[in-house]
């Protein structure tokens, strides 16, 4: 009868540790969909936005939203007929949170115009730790 041999754990954890630390080294970037959450002052009152955006999975850079066809967020522009004639409206934040949040990772962002990054910490459930 063989009996197995136990490996010792701290020869096991070692691997994981080092993929982290090369996020930001050079690849391309692989953007996902996601919402960005941010403060803005309007009138000297401060709001929580959320908006529709991309962020690189990799080193988490903030582009653009998708086009529309490539977006799982349907009617984001949206036809409004006024008196005036049709005009166009993007569904609004809340609305954007309501129904995309449990779809979508979202990530909070203190100044939306600043930075280039989310922190991708924040949401950071795939790496299985
Ligand atoms: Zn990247």
């Amino acid at each position: 009868m063989i009996k197995e041999q136990e490996i010792p754990k701290y020869l096991k954890s070692t691997e994981s540790n080092i993929s982290k630390s090369n996020r930001k080294s050079k690849h391309k970037h692989q953007y996902e969909e996601c919402l960005l959450q941010y403060r803005s002052t309007f009138i000297g009152k401060t709001r929580l936005n959320t908006g529709l955006y991309t962020y690189c999975t990799i080193c988490g850079k903030i582009n653009e939203r998708f086009k529309e066809n490539k977006s799982i967020v349907k009617n984001y522009i949206r036809t409004v007929d006024t008196p005036i004639g049709k005009c166009y409206s993007h569904i609004s934040g809340e609305e954007l949170y309501e129904k995309y949040h449990d779809k979508l990772p979202v990530f909070f962002i203190e100044d939306i115009y600043k930075e280039k990054y989310v922190n991708l910490e924040q949401n950071n459930n795939q790496d299985g730790e």
